[in-house]
């Protein structure tokens, strides 16, 4: 039972015991206020129970590699990135977050979206536009994400590690509330979007960018 409480005004009434408090990934540090346990809540939580929702944020692949192999530099598996012609269907950018127009030219190459190498830092293959391509700064889910019926959600944790339980296969139409309900959690760092169907990196959700 969870209930607002003047005595707790950082967080609200809990009224089982912390362990209970604890399994939820959204609440932590269990207090006592007025004589009951009182949870803090994280920032993003809070900010949604006071009707300010935090937007999920879709993110460009990392600007950096992206130019990197555009000029031909090493992929993450230490190749020049494949050259093709897109046929104007699922072959999703990486970078603008948009298919990739037909006959327009794109980059086949692997990736590995983890700041270093442990067990969870899957490489796979992505595309890019193989002309300079004006990175997502766009508001909402983006036209790349609308492409298919269905994708894989999975969350992470601030030290790269998949958080088990966590990966859903959701409709396009679900997509960003299953993203939301993730992020609202204190124990996700981000969100990762892979295809349905052959697991490829699509784009990362943050809470900012
Ligand atoms: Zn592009």
């Amino acid at each position: 039972m969870r209930a607002f409480n003047r005595d707790c005004p950082r967080g609200i009434m809990w009224g089982k015991d912390k362990t209970d408090a604890d399994a939820d990934g959204g609440l932590k540090k269990a207090q006592v206020s007025g004589g009951k346990k009182c949870i803090a809540l994280n920032m993003s939580i809070q900010e949604t129970l006071r009707g300010k929702q935090m937007t999920p944020v879709y993110n460009p692949y990392d600007q950096e590699f992206v130019r990197l192999v555009r000029n031909g530099g090493p992929d993450a598996n230490g190749q020049i990135a494949e050259r093709s012609v897109s046929d104007g269907a699922g072959n999703p950018c990486r970078s603008c977050l948009k298919d990739i127009p037909e006959s327009a030219e794109m980059l086949i190459l692997a990736a590995r979206p983890f700041p270093s190498l442990q067990p969870y830092a899957e490489t796979g293959p992505i595309f890019l536009c193989a002309d300079e391509c004006s990175p997502w700064d766009g508001q909402g889910v983006p036209p790349v994400l609308r492409s298919s019926p269905d994708y894989l959600l999975k969350a992470y944790s601030e030290d790269d590690r998949i958080i088990y339980g966590t990966g859903k296969i959701v409709t396009t139409g679900d997509l960003n509330d299953y993203a939301l309900a993730l992020l609202e959690r204190s124990n996700v760092a981000y969100v990762d979007v892979r295809s349905a169907r052959n697991n490829c990196f699509q784009t990362r959700i943050t809470r900012t960018r």
